[in-house]
């Protein structure tokens, strides 16, 4: 049974490129456990007058590039081991896309479906006074994530800047554009990924015009990554699923029929605008790309060998297990890794933190080319790397080459600073 602790992937995954790479032991050491962890617990009065108590947390991974920058999350089943492994993907992330942050993530154990929007409000404030300390510009920078939005950054940065006595509007991205948030960030993370598509595409041939699609998640990334291929590239969306189910139309899906029917709080599965399929078969489906934009561990060793499509554009973080990679790249599969494909989004976010230590904005046009510019970077680096290797003779898999440049990155900065 393949061990699915998310921390326990992401230190496979840093001690796989380590290995190759021959990353030294001092540095490898430094990256394997986050340079700081916050718990928080919180005390918060309920709307009925009882206090709940609430744990949070907020982990810096490592800064040795620059402020932590990651997401907070208010989920159910929050785990530390889960906010950990988050951060050291963040890390690379920020890395890999050049950008001058280092990682972190936060979170807050909690179902959200459960609180009224004023104790949504009052948990949010709380959580900013319990780790103010441990946030600021130049120190951690948060942002949105699972099952928070821009309102919630937005009564976040409003009590940071109380806690300070000033506006401090670049000590959280993801905010809304009245208050400094920026142009492009609501669709940034599909839209990077649309970029390294168009890339990826020309490079295996793939004709997007005519290309079919599978999408696994119809949230925040899904759903605009739906809409982006087929408007951007006129490809043709065949299969959708949700935490419902799923559905399948030969001649593709009518995007409207699905935003309909999930906007009333409801499935893609009963929107009717094709057959019903399971979540298993969606991954399974005879498509040229697979587009996991759900959850982690969904491609796994056990249907790794089923999956049909060309191309996997890991939307999602971590959708793709360490056994499913090597089989996926045996297959000749092409894995588009996570911290590559949906890096749009906090390069965007990286954008917004510019334009607000700024005070300066800019056009939605100049995000866009921006954006492109890093995204498309990374990915010829990411190429490059995996082509220098192959040339030594060292079959490397495109999460392996990713990684090797995030860590190269990350450990230089680390020696350069003494570390080690
Ligand atoms: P979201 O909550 O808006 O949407 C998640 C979608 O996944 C929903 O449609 C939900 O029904 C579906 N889902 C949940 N559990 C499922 C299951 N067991 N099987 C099938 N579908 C399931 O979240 P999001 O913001 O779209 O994020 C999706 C993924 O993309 C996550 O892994 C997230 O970390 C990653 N991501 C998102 C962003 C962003 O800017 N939104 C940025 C980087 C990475």
């Amino acid at each position: 049974m393949e061990d699915l602790n998310p921390f326990k992937i992401a230190q496979a995954q840093l001690d796989e490129a380590a290995k190759i790479m021959n990353l030294d032991p001092q540095a490898h050491k430094i990256l394997r456990e986050p340079m700081q962890t916050v718990i928080v617990n919180i005390p918060l009065k309920m709307d009925n007058g009882k206090t709940e108590v609430f744990t949070g947390f907020r982990v810096l991974y490592n800064n040795a590039r620059g402020p932590g920058k990651g997401g907070i999350r208010f989920h159910p089943q929050e785990t530390l081991e889960t906010v950990k492994a988050l951060g050291a993907w963040m890390t690379w992330k920020c890395a890999l896309a050049g950008i001058q942050f280092g990682g972190a993530k936060g979170g807050i154990i909690c179902d959200p479906t459960k609180l009224s929007s004023g104790e949504l409000e009052r948990l949010s404030r709380d959580y900013i006074r319990a780790i103010g300390k441990f946030i600021g510009p130049k120190v951690d920078v948060p942002a949105p994530d699972v099952n928070t939005n821009a309102q919630t950054m937005a009564w976040m940065m409003d009590e940071y800047s109380k806690m300070v006595g000033y506006d401090e509007f670049s000590v959280i991205t993801g905010k809304p554009l009245e208050i400094w948030g920026s142009e492009g960030r609501f669709n940034s993370t599909a839209m990077g990924a649309m970029y390294i598509l168009r890339e990826a595409a020309k490079r295996m041939g793939l004709d997007l015009k005519t290309a079919r699609v599978a999408i696994q998640g119809f949230g925040n990334a899904g759903k605009f990554a739906f809409d982006l291929v087929t408007k951007l590239f006129g490809s043709k969306v065949v299969a959708v699923s949700d935490v419902g189910g799923g559905v399948y139309s030969e001649k593709g899906l009518d995007y409207d029929k699905l935003v309909a029917a999930t906007e009333k709080g409801g499935s893609v599965a009963d929107s009717g605008a094709g057959s019903k399929i399971t979540n298993e078969q969606l991954l399974e489906t005879n498509v040229d790309i697979l587009i996991p934009a759900a959850i982690e561990n969904q491609i796994t060793g056990s249907n790794a060998s089923k999956i049909k499509a060309k191309m996997v554009l890991e939307l999602a973080n971590g959708p793709v297990t360490p056994e499913a990679d090597k089989i996926l790249s045996q297959r000749g599969i092409m894995d588009l890794p996570d911290f590559l494909v949906n890096a749009g989004g906090v390069i965007v976010s990286y954008f917004e933190w510019v334009q607000n230590n700024e005070d300066y904005y800019w056009s939605l046009d100049e995000v866009y080319s921006r954006l492109d510019k890093l995204v498309t970077r990374s990915f010829n680096e990411v190429m490059k790397t995996q082509e220098d290797y192959k040339a030594k003779n060292v079959k490397i898999t495109l999460r392996d080459a990713a990684y090797i440049i995030a860590l190269d990155r990350v450990a230089m900065a680390m020696k350069s600073r003494g570390w080690y």
